[in-house]
């Protein structure tokens, strides 16, 4: 089964970096695929370019885990990017019956069905959310009885069919956001294990996310 893992990773961190392996570890995924979008529909437009934040990825890739891969399309295709046409054109590619998994933080999957298409999704792959332990999470009303019929407690059920289920797993939960690298580096500060250490050189490197010139 392939994971598929979008973001704008704008930059990537710890946090994106150690659910998605443990999402590769409780799916029993064979490959995991971090795909960073291009012009993200639902948020602000992000700091860096998308070959910025691609030669991020490959920064923290270089250290290699196994079964990790960045996947561009998203990147090559003009226009917003949207999930439906993501997992469409890896179908056309790996056929009808390989199981796909897409991956989203409870946070994204509360906005699925503000998403272009969304109900198109489970007929393309299956929706893996990563959830903190404990929280009960309020579903919008329109989310609720399309996630009821479609949820699987096991994620075993994942990899005996194409697509079509919703299985949510807990995960560690570090308090790492994007927003809040790119907010220290701007005011001088320090981001220092909150990402990996070749990431933050590539962001020196590059320039980015630097206080405004006095
Ligand atoms: P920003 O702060 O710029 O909004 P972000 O850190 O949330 O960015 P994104 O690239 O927008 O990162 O997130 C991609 C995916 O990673 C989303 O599904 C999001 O829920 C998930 N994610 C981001 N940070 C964490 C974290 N610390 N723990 C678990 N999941 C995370």
């Amino acid at each position: 089964m392939i994971g598929i893992y979008g973001g704008t990773f704008d930059p990537i961190h710890y946090g994106h970096l150690r659910t998605a392996l443990e999402a590769k570890e409780i799916l029993g995924l064979d490959q995991l695929r971090l795909v960073p979008c291009q012009i993200p529909p639902h948020r602000a437009t992000p700091g860096a370019t998308p070959a910025q934040r691609l030669a991020l990825l490959e920064a923290a890739l270089a250290d290699a885990e196994p079964g990790f891969r960045i996947d561009t399309r998203e990147l090559e295709r003009p226009g917003p990017s949207y999930m439906v046409d993501t997992l469409e054109s890896i179908r056309a590619e790996i056929g009808d019956t390989e199981p796909l998994c897409l991956i989203a933080g409870l946070d994204a999957f509360l906005q699925l069905h503000r998403w272009h298409r969304w109900r198109d999704l489970p007929g393309l792959a299956h929706i893996a959310v990563l959830r903190r332990p404990g929280a009960a999470p309020d579903f919008p009303a329109e989310l609720r009885t399309w996630l009821d019929r479609r949820l699987a407690s096991d994620p075993g059920a994942l990899r005996t069919r194409a697509c079509g289920k919703i299985h949510f797993i807990e995960v560690s939960q570090l308090e790492i956001s994007a927003t809040r690298i790119r907010a220290a580096l701007a005011q001088g500060l320090s981001a220092r294990y909150l990402l990996p250490d070749a990431v933050l050189r590539s962001i020196q490197t590059l320039g980015l996310y630097r206080p405004p010139a006095a």
